[in-house]
């Protein structure tokens, strides 16, 4: 099912939660709602589920406009945070139980019941009460109840939260191949920006209420729209510094080289840790700096520079090969291939 929103606003009061959002979830897709705590996100996703009315705004499935519609008739599944599971039940009644109330007859009660729980990898803990089960058995039982219902558009806020990192990981992957099973149209909401970078066909990356772009992953990575999310996608965190242009070069203290276009509207010079490269020697280098932090992360190294000209710290990225210590002088030179740069407004001009 194909969702829209179109123009919504939601204020709480002098909050003003949601600011003018427009978007559209395609039929089936992945798409993935991230941003800071505060943003929105909950919000925007009650709107769709319907638990939470616009203060203006429309929001349509397909063609049917269900503004108004109560979560029952707009016929999502909802999974939260803290799902709750009915603990004196087994896992099998937990998933039938929806069915039942609905006076499913008992013959495709069981047939979903199977589906569902063979769709998950549960078959062996039907019997079982959710406090027999592990964390993670746990959470699929909560996924099963709703995908038994055979919901239209599938609305997650932050499911996996709950989970130490290893289990998190394992039912992202999890996640996503149910969704390619299911082809239902599915929205998760997440604060965690390599969750969301991992799991959707596309991203929606809001700030203060305000959809700042929607793009696939890759492309909010590469072609961020604006500071705050070339700031917030990607982990560490894109460097920034003051940046002019003069004589056809960008001037961004200690570099500067041939600018890739010419706009008079430069002020900030954006570069990810992995486009900066270090030398040992600083001779050949565009710049020379000091090692703050080295930290080896495994499959690179993290290093914290001290550049002149620049107070804070700049990250660069390097090969898991190179050995450094604080106090070491290095070289570093951006790859200008790979620069992005930013108007006064935070727009980016050239990515
Ligand atoms: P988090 O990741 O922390 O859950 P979020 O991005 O989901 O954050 P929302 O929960 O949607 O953000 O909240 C957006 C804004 O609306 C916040 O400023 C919040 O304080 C406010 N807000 C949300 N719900 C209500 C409410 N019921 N009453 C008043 N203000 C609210």
């Amino acid at each position: 099912m194909r969702v829209t929103l179109d123009a919504i606003n939601k204020r709480f009061g002098d909050t003003v939660a949601v600011d003018d959002l427009s978007l559209t979830i395609e039929d089936g897709e992945f798409l993935v709602l991230v941003g800071p705590s505060g943003c929105g996100k909950t919000t925007s996703l009650r709107m769709i589920a319907g638990l939470e009315e616009p203060t203006d705004g429309r929001i349509y499935f397909g063609d049917r406009d269900v503004t108004g519609d109560s979560p029952q008739e707009r016929e999502i599944a909802f999974v939260f945070q803290d799902y709750a599971l009915y603990p004196h039940m087994t896992a099998k009644r937990n998933l039938s139980f929806a069915l039942e109330d609905e006076g499913v007859p008992e013959d495709e009660i069981e047939r979903r019941v199977e589906e569902t729980a063979t769709m998950l990898g549960i078959d062996e803990q039907l019997d079982q009460r959710p406090g027999e089960l592990s964390g993670g058995q746990q959470q699929r039982v909560a996924l099963g109840r709703s995908i038994i219902r055979d919901p239209k558009v599938f609305l997650l806020d932050e499911p996996l939260s709950n989970l130490d990192a290893k289990l998190r990981m394992k039912m992202r992957a999890e996640l996503q191949s149910l969704h390619q099973n299911l082809e239902t149209t599915m929205i998760y909401v997440t604060h965690d920006q390599e969750e969301a970078m991992t799991m959707s066909d596309r991203i929606a990356i809001m700030n203060k209420g305000t959809l700042q772009q929607v793009a696939p992953p890759e492309v909010a990575y590469n072609q961020p729209a604006n500071r705050f999310v070339a700031g917030f996608i990607g982990s560490p965190s894109m460097n920034f510094l003051d940046a002019t242009l003069r004589n056809g070069r960008i001037v961004a203290d200690p570099f500067a080289f041939e600018s890739p276009l010419d706009s008079e509207d430069v002020t900030e010079l954006g570069v990810r840790p992995e486009d900066l490269t270090v030398d040992y020697d600083p001779s050949d280098a565009q710049a020379s700096a000091t090692v703050e932090v080295f930290e080896q992360v495994g499959s690179s190294n993290i290093v914290y520079l001290q550049v002149d000209g620049h107070e804070e710290s700049v990250v660069a990225e390097t090969s898991a090969s190179m050995k450094l210590e604080p106090g070491d002088t290095v070289g570093v030179s951006v790859d200008t291939e790979r620069v992005h740069l930013f108007d006064r407004t935070g727009d980016a001009i050239y990515n």
